[in-house]
């Protein structure tokens, strides 16, 4: 038996030792890593990617599971985070809202087709629903759409002249909103006294509250239905305004 060897380390000395062969080593080590890893790092990849893959339903059933599961936390968690950053949050917002609004952009370009599709299947779906919503859209901004439409037109004819929302409106509550010919108090529809299709102007001083089986009767005859003090009245009140 060969003796043994009586220079016994100490724990410390030991430890010394492999802290000094670490320093030493430190690069070699580093550069043997940094080959190993990239040796295999399409491996891993195509690994992970597999798995993901496999495991995807599986993965968002969990996500969708746990966000459920946690909806009230999350939002309480997020409401305090937004009020404690919102300045950070905002900054944030205005350095990146050109790149956000290219991103959308081109999301949107990307996703035409499957965009439409949605569309449409959508609008088929919901047909109803929707014209309902369109008529009651319409029937609450129906004053808008006519004033805009009415515009348009004179502009298109070159009468000149146009008018405001408000002071069609006006023009209504002062005759009572009612149907200047027959006293109906259904929807109003706007009447030029002297037809536009007659180079009638397009301003309020030549417009008159008729309903519309009324304003269809009329064609284009030059009926003024409005009482002409009332009318005076009224034009010199909408001067001051
Ligand atoms: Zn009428």
């Amino acid at each position: 038996m060969p003796p043994k060897n009586t220079t016994k380390q100490t724990s410390e000395e030991r430890k010394a030792k492999q802290r000094e062969y670490e320093e030493t080593h430190r690069e070699e080590r580093r550069a043997k890593n940094r080959e190993r890893y990239y040796a295999h790092l399409e491996e891993r990849r195509a690994k992970h990617r597999a798995y993901e893959e496999a495991n995807r339903e599986e993965r968002r059933a969990k996500n969708r599971a746990y966000c459920e599961a946690n909806r009230d936390k999350r939002r309480a968690k997020d409401h305090v985070y937004d009020a404690a950053n919102r300045d950070k949050r905002q900054a944030y917002e205005d350095a990146n809202r050109d790149k956000r609004r290219a991103s959308w952009r081109a999301h949107r370009e990307n996703n035409r087709d499957a965009r439409a599709l949605y569309h449409r299947s959508y609008r088929a779906v919901n047909r109803d629903a929707l014209s309902v919503y369109r008529r009651a859209y319409q029937r609450a901004n129906s004053r808008k759409y006519i004033s805009y439409n009415q515009n348009r037109r004179a502009r298109k004819l070159g009468n000149g002249g146009s008018y405001t929302v408000a002071e069609w409106c006006a023009l209504c509550d002062w005759f009572g909103n009612i149907c200047l010919k027959c006293g109906t108090d259904g929807i109003l529809s706007v009447d030029h006294v002297i037809p536009v299709a007659l180079g009638g102007s397009n301003t309020i001083d030549n417009l008159q509250p008729l309903c519309k089986s009324c304003n269809s009767s009329k064609h284009t005859k030059t009926t003024d239905y409005r009482d002409p003090v009332m009318l005076a009245a009224f034009l010199e009140a909408q001067k001051g305004k």
